[in-house]
């Protein structure tokens, strides 16, 4: 992969007004004679995008939303900035596969939204830090199919996956694993039975007792399909059958994961809850850099707990399991009708309890077919999207 000839790795970051973003460029800016973000894009929040550009100088920043292309260029001129406003989302494919742009990518945009940017930096051969769980759930062979073919290096972001990464081989061979297990905090309603989820609203469900995050992602933990998205994560980035993945619950999120090996051997990455960790670790990759996150102090926590999920009361997780089983389409349908369900939730359309009822509902009304191309993927995702929305609209969901 081309370096730039000042020695800095060049880093565009798709999804920079995020959490995973500006945690991103949190610690970009700790490494100025190493790292610098040469791209910034949003989806449609400009003034977010350009007060990042004052701080980070890219050279290009892009504002997916192709309206809003004359307030972007009017605001990063008014700020005296040299940085070549974009559009649209074609405009990011194109950049996240221009040599010239970056080397590294990134990959912040939450939904399926992010795949097309995140599969032109993979046939580009990029270092791709990938955050956008959502593509590889849709997707996840024919990424891992494109970056083997273009020699891409892929770092996962998500932190049970980052651990597992930083837990693996660096050759990546996985033969000498038995299990992976995936910790999870439980999310804010652990222990709670299923009748006392009936009455949540968008407000407690984002309010994640251990991680900040955005919306989506904090109410995919509050349902645990979070969870079962992160089985399908790990199937793809791991090669690991649905049978030799595992889910814990853990509460005080310390262990990021487990990976058991043939030999008995249990390894695990622990660390404090803070996504700037996982970030240096692929930002720095193969080093490590320093990341703003202090150590370990386990005299301070104390305990470390584990228990199972309660599948029962968070049907998402058995539901995302048994997409995974299936195979073909079904991961696709799943992500669409959750992503339906999901944005429905936090605009006060649907109960929390419906949003695995809406899932289970798509699946049922769509049977999963081979997924033979990305094309026959992208129809899945659409159909899906297209019954979720009908079954809000005709109030059988509510
Ligand atoms: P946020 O909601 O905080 O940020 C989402 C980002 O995506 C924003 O920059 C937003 O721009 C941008 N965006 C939204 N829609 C589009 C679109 N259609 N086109 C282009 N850009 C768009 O999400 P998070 O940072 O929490 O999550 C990002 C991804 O990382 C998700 O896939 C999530 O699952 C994953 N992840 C997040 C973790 C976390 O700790 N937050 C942990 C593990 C994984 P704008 O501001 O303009 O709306
Ligand atoms: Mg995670």
């Amino acid at each position: 992969m081309a370096m730039a000839s000042d020695g800095l790795r060049r880093v565009a970051v798709f999804g920079a007004t995020g959490s995973i973003g500006t945690s991103a460029l949190d610690v970009i800016a700790r490494h100025p004679a190493r790292l610098r973000a040469s791209v910034l894009a949003a989806g449609r929040n400009v003034d977010a995008l350009v007060t990042l550009c004052v701080s980070h100088r890219p050279d290009h920043a892009v504002i997916a939303d192709p309206q809003l292309l004359d307030t972007l260029a009017a605001a990063l001129h008014a700020a005296g900035l040299g940085t070549t406003p974009h559009a649209g989302m074609a405009a990011l494919d194109a950049l996240a596969a221009d040599d010239d742009a970056c080397d590294t990518v990134v990959a912040a945009i939450v939904g399926a939204a992010g795949l097309d940017s995140t599969l032109a930096a993979l046939r580009a051969g990029k270092r791709v830090l990938l955050a956008n769980k959502e593509s590889l759930v849709l997707a996840g062979e024919l990424m891992l199919q494109a970056a083997r073919a273009a020699g891409a290096t892929i770092v996962p972001i998500d932190s049970e996956h980052n651990a597992i990464h930083q837990c693996l081989p660096a050759d990546g061979d996985c033969s000498g694993v038995a299990r992976i297990v995936l910790t999870a905090s439980g999310g804010p309603f652990r222990g709670r039975s299923r009748d006392q989820l009936a009455d949540i609203t968008p407000t407690q469900a984002v309010a994640h007792p251990k991680w900040s995050m955005g919306p989506k992602i904090s109410v995919d933990s509050a349902t645990l399909m979070n969870k079962g998205l992160e089985l399908i994560e790990a199937h793809h980035l791991f090669g690991m059958p649905a049978d030799r993945l595992d889910v814990l619950v853990h509460p005080q999120s310390l262990v990021h994961s487990f990976v058991e090996f043939i030999d008995g051997s249990t390894l695990a990455q622990l660390g404090l809850p803070d996504m700037r960790t996982a970030l240096a670790v692929g930002l720095g990759y193969p080093d490590r850099i320093a990341s703003g996150v202090a150590g370990l102090d386990l005299l301070h926590h104390g305990r470390l707990d584990f228990e199972a999920p309660d599948t029962d009361a968070f049907p998402c997780l058995a539901l995302a399991r048994a997409a995974l089983v299936a195979g073909g389409t079904a991961p696709a349908l799943l992500n669409a009708a959750n992503e339906v369900a999901v944005s429905a939730f936090l605009q006060g359309r649907l109960r929390f309890l419906a949003i695995p009822a809406l899932v289970e509902h798509v699946l049922a009304a769509l049977p999963a077919a081979d997924a033979a191309s990305l094309d026959v993927l992208r129809d899945a995702d659409a159909r899906a999207r297209g019954v979720a929305t009908q079954a809000l609209t005709t109030g059988t969901f509510h």
